[in-house]
């Protein structure tokens, strides 16, 4: 029978654990009594660094249901994809399959099942595809739609709609495993992996509780670091854009040139400053583009662990690889 592990990274959440707790452990009793998983199953909450009583319930739930709820607790705040990948790390390698999802239950946790059933299919990665945005507010919808929109064309592939709802097998895990890099953006990493793939639709929902750990900052800092770790568009349209400079301003010249022949030597001030703070600015923010890689292989290089863990909660016979 196959064992499910249940990954879901938790900041400031506790609103709403003790709600998810309560739906993910009927989730897995259901899957357990249709037969569809074995009854090792478990939920883990990944504690990132909360600065609530998140860690708190989760102890308290552990104690309460101990071979269902595990426990993982990070030294200080890592951000979400680096618990989610803390998570993944640590439940996969003792898991046939694990799925990740949002503590707030704005997913839908009734289509784990369809998840599991294209596990049990074959499938390797299954992805949660939200079908509407409905609940979303007009600010969060548009600037969601957006981010899809720019990573494609600026080349990343990304499943539209999905976030980080998913189920991976655990090789499919093993796999990712293997990806050291620092700046993580899981959901352009997934599709890289190779593996058969499937998604289930659903609809988002409200927050059970509590407030939005994601403010606009945040999402904007993921977009950027979605597009620059797969990109290098970025790169290749500051260089078209060279190119094309480079081209106006040999006309530029030419024009100036049969100017100065013509007798038309009042060359104007106006145009030549305007060049001047326009080439500035195009430099700037050429250097400025291409700093931002350097940025990252700097932090690439450095090799640091991505999070460091501070305790493990089980049923105190699952064994962890390192
Ligand atoms: N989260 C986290 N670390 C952070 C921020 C968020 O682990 O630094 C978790 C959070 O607890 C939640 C998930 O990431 O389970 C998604 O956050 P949220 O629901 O606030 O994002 P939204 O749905 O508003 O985009
Ligand atoms: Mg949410």
């Amino acid at each position: 029978m196959d064992r499910l592990g249940i990954v879901v990274p938790c900041y400031n959440e506790e609103e709403v654990l003790a709600i998810s707790s309560e739906s993910l452990r009927g989730v897995l009793d259901r899957l357990v009594s249709a037969g569809k998983i074995s009854n090792d199953s478990f939920v883990m909450f990944v504690n990132d660094g909360s600065r609530d009583r998140t860690w708190e319930l989760i102890e308290q739930e552990h104690a309460a249901h101990p071979g269902q709820i595990f426990g993982l607790k990070l030294a200080g705040n890592v951000g979400h994809q680096f618990a989610l990948t803390a998570g993944l790390l640590t439940a996969g390698p003792i898991c046939d399959m694990t799925v990740s999802i949002d503590a707030d239950l704005q997913d839908d946790v009734d289509v784990i099942e369809q998840m599991v059933d294209k596990f049990h299919e074959g499938k390797d990665i299954v992805y949660g595809v939200r079908k509407e945005r409905k609940t979303d507010t007009f600010f969060k919808r548009t600037t969601a739609q957006g981010f899809y929109r720019v990573m494609d064309a600026m080349g990343v592939k990304t499943v539209y709609n999905h976030a980080d709802f998913r189920l991976m097998s655990r090789r499919a895990v093993e796999q990712f495993a293997k990806y050291p890099e620092r700046n993580l953006y899981l959901r352009g990493i997934v599709p890289t992996l190779g593996y058969e793939t499937d998604s289930v639709f659903y609809d988002r929902k409200e927050r059970v509780a509590g407030t939005s750990k994601y403010p606009l900052k945040k999402m904007l800092a993921l977009a950027f670091d979605g597009i620059t770790s797969f990109s290098t568009k970025p790169i290749q349209m500051v260089m078209s854009l060279g190119i094309l400079i480079m081209i106006l301003a040999v006309l530029a010249g030419i024009y100036a040139m049969v100017s100065y022949v013509t007798g038309h030597v009042q060359p104007g001030w106006t145009s030549m400053i305007l060049s001047i703070w326009f080439l500035g600015g195009l430099q700037l923010f050429a250097i400025g583009l291409i700093g931002r890689y350097i940025g990252k292989v700097y932090v690439e290089v450095k090799q640091r662990p991505r999070y460091n863990i501070e305790k493990v909660l089980t049923d105190g016979e699952s064994e962890f690889k390192e």
